[in-house]
């Protein structure tokens, strides 16, 4: 286990003591909250080649509070188990923050993407699901794995198919794993949904005169800078949707193979089509490559976006850092240690368990599509479209004026399911913002963001435990 990862978890714990220490929950109750409830260790083997490979893998169910246990499932030779718990842990959190009433989970294969074809994934995939539903790991109310760093609805799929054919006639099978192709009982919007709520964070944030002040910022999104480390699903999604609908500027974007900087704005849907041709970022036209890759910290924007791996900000380079606001789009970006010198200096930290929830959230109305076996919008669309077009037919009749197609088209749209996600994540992220910013307002002793988000979801998993009765 290398020194990185064991301190990410040590991190996770070190930002979870400093919050209980404020909480007025008892000591044993925080102390369960806190610990991670069941760690499934695994190792099994897979044919690859002429011979056999044994793959590490985990799965970690952090907390019960709340059935089933949710969260991603990381491909990455990296992996480890205190990478797994402090993800896992992340996963209650979080869930807590954005109203999704399950517990906290994580599933890790310690496998290199790059090292293997579609073929050899899919039989890892397919063994690793046979492993959890030995050992009832699965399953629609037990724990609810869906796509993290290094999966896809691709990997989603095998789940699916493996799970449905070991647990044959099975209603709501569909709902054993979420983050699905759309054809497979998956939900539109679930693939952009993270970076979508890392823009909505982003934007309630720039919209509150009150922060704003504080770090000496105009409100509103328009014209601010991000910079953005990983061009993953959520990076893209992050920088396409902050400059498209949100006016921003990508001034910088670090990926494995650099770093490429131009201040007039980067458009990140063309630099991604460019990667896709020529395997990397460097050369894209009208970007400068910076001599470090690391270099990115310190770029002076608006807002930093580390959208990659954890402990990216550390001791070694938080002074660098010259951005007023890092919104975590990852797990575990910034170190415990790293966030002690970037509070000091003022900086805004948005952390991840609010930031990048969009991701559970989308999941979460996946997961009730799948058990209501129906698309959302598909009965209310047309019936809403009828009474919107002769309403706006009566205004015209009443006014004697007409509008044009193009207004009538857009004022009498009903909801497709795409609008009706979009709209259930953006309320999700308002509200979460709004419960934060109110615990930070209400307790004079709480300053940072992580701390605030710590304190609304452990009051909301404590009140749980509590009405169980389990700590009367
Ligand atoms: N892996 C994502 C996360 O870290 C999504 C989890 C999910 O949708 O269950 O939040």
């Amino acid at each position: 286990m290398s020194h990185k990862q064991a301190s990410f978890y040590q991190s996770v714990q070190t930002n979870f003591e400093k919050a209980a220490a404020l909480s007025k929950h008892p000591k044993g109750l925080l102390a369960q909250i806190g610990a991670c409830n069941s760690v499934y260790q695994m190792r099994f083997p897979v044919k690859i080649g002429n011979g056999y490979e044994v793959i590490e893998a985990y799965r970690v169910q952090h907390s019960h509070h709340r059935l089933p246990t949710k969260g991603g499932i990381r491909f990455s030779h990296m992996v480890n188990q205190e990478e797994v718990m402090a993800l896992a842990s992340l996963m209650t959190y979080k869930c807590a923050i954005v109203n999704v009433p399950f517990g906290g989970a994580k599933g890790g294969v310690k496998v290199s993407t790059r090292q293997y074809n579609a073929e050899q994934l899919e039989k890892i995939t397919r063994r690793y699901t046979v492993e959890l539903v030995r050992k009832n790991f699965i399953g629609p109310g037990i724990d609810v794995p869906a796509p993290d760093y290094g999966t896809s609805s691709r990997e989603m799929a095998w789940i699916l198919d493996t799970y449905s054919q070991l647990r044959n006639g099975e209603l709501d099978a569909a709902a054993c794993v979420t983050g699905k192709p759309t054809s497979q009982n998956g939900i539109q919007g679930r693939t952009e949904a993270t970076g979508r709520g890392v823009y909505y964070a982003i934007r309630e944030l720039c919209n509150d005169e009150k922060e704003m002040a504080k770090v000496g910022k105009e409100t509103g999104t328009e014209g601010k800078t991000i910079v953005i480390q990983g061009l993953g699903n959520v990076g893209s999604y992050t920088g396409t949707i902050c400059s498209k609908e949100g006016g921003m500027k990508v001034i910088a974007v670090s990926e494995i193979e650099g770093t490429i900087v131009d201040p007039k704005g980067i458009d990140v849907a063309k630099l991604i089509k460019y990667r896709k041709a020529k395997g990397s970022i460097v050369g894209f036209p009208g970007t400068k490559k910076l001599k470090e890759r690391n270099d990115w910290v310190g770029i002076d924007c608006d807002v930093l976006i580390p959208a990659a791996l954890e402990s990216q900000i550390n001791k070694a380079n938080a002074k660098q850092v010259k951005a007023k606001i890092i919104a975590e789009a990852a797990n575990g970006p910034v170190t415990a240690a790293a966030e002690n010198i970037l509070l000091k200096k003022g900086v805004i930290i948005l952390p991840d368990m609010y930031a990048n929830a969009g991701g559970v959230t989308v999941s979460y109305f996946e997961w009730l599509k799948n058990l209501s076996h129906i698309r959302f919008g598909r009965m209310e669309k047309r019936f809403d479209e009828r009474a919107y077009t002769q309403l706006v037919n009566k205004v015209e009749a009443m006014t004697g004026k007409s509008i044009s197609q193009k207004e009538r088209s857009v004022l009498t749209k009903g909801a497709d399911e795409v609008d009706l996600v979009r709209s259930g994540l953006e309320e999700t992220m308002i509200d979460a913002y709004n419960e934060i910013v109110t615990m930070m307002r209400r307790k004079k002793s709480v300053t940072d963001w992580r701390t605030a988000a710590f304190l609304v979801s452990l009051d909301k998993v404590a009140n749980d435990y509590l009405t169980m009765g389990i700590f009367p």
